[in-house]
């Protein structure tokens, strides 16, 4: 097995590469993104199949409405709930300090579980996201939250964190792929000791028929998305591919017995557009300003 991810740490619970946060838990460098899966039997099938596949790690959101059925699937999955790490999200909708104690434990009713291992402010809504953060701060001593952390936030928005706090995130989630490569911002978080977990790493599907990215997958002998995913990887972040396809599920956790070279990732470095699938906090859409 190929392991050549400097920060990275064996030692999460189980055999799952893992990185350690600044709250000294960790957290497995793959994960299993859940957007867009259907709550029901399309999202427990994909946790039960990536359980299965070796994941140690789901991603959901109280927006993707389907936090009953990743819970469910965990709890079903035959692993131990201490040994699957949990990640979900304060929705804009719910920010706010009352707002965001009610909706954590609301969230975890629905997952059914005792804690979250991340939970994450999942967007920076002006006037509302100190609030939410001070809300945070509260559910981890209250020990309803392992990790706290944030997702689409700026530079800006982390220093502002960080003056009024003195408490960083453990996690900014953004997206990151090759062609938004955010190297400012992945920079600002490796001097903060804020791990940076990259969404939509297969660029939401959008550019799997890329010629540069199909020429660099046949040089190197492993599929588009396998690239992508370990490109994140050893740009030492924490990455979160969706699948509801089974095939897919293990093809994206199968990253681990290659490695791409320092040549290549400059390569895919240089596909940088600054395409941006999902929401971007630099040009927020106007019914959730930052
Ligand atoms: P991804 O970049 O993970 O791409 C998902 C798409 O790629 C789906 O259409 C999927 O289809 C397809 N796909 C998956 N694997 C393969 C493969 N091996 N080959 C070809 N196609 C493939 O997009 P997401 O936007 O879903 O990002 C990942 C996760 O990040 C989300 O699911 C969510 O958990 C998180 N996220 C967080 C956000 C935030 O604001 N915090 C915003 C966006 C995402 P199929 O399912 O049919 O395989």
């Amino acid at each position: 097995m190929v392991i050549n991810l400097e920060p990275a740490l064996w030692g999460f619970m189980t055999e799952q590469l893992s990185l350690k946060m600044n709250d000294n838990f960790h957290i497995p460098v793959v994960g299993l993104g859940t957007w867009k899966s259907e709550p029901g039997e399309t999202t427990y099938q994909a946790v039960i199949d990536s359980i299965e596949a070796g994941y140690r790690h789901i991603d959901t959101a109280r927006a993707y409405g389907n936090e009953e059925s990743v819970g469910s699937a965990v709890r079903d999955s035959g692993v131990n709930r201490g040994d699957v790490f949990v990640t979900t999200k304060l929705r804009w909708e719910d920010e706010g300090f009352e707002s965001a104690i009610e909706a954590c434990e609301k969230s975890l009713a629905r997952l059914a579980c005792d804690y979250i291992d991340l939970y994450l402010i999942h967007w920076p809504l002006k006037d509302k996201r100190n609030d939410s953060w001070q809300a945070f701060i509260e559910l981890q001593k209250k020990g309803l939250c392992r990790s706290i952390g944030v997702s689409n936030f700026t530079i800006d928005h982390l220093a502002e964190l960080e003056d009024k706090f003195g408490i960083l995130p453990a996690v900014n989630q953004v997206e990151f792929h090759p062609y938004h490569y955010q190297k400012e911002l992945l920079d600002y978080c490796n001097s903060k000791n804020i791990i940076v977990e990259a969404y939509s790493p297969l660029v939401h599907a959008n550019r799997m028929d890329e010629a540069r990215l199909v020429s660099i997958s046949e040089e190197i002998g492993k599929t588009p998305a396998q690239v992508l995913i370990r490109w994140a990887m050893q740009r030492g972040m924490v990455v979160i591919p969706k699948s509801v396809n089974k095939n897919r599920i293990i093809e994206n956790f199968s990253v681990f017995d290659f490695n791409i070279s320092d040549s290549v990732m400059t390569k895919l470095d240089e596909l940088d557009e600054s395409f941006v699938t999902c929401w971007d906090p630099h040009n927020p859409p106007p019914y959730a300003p930052v």
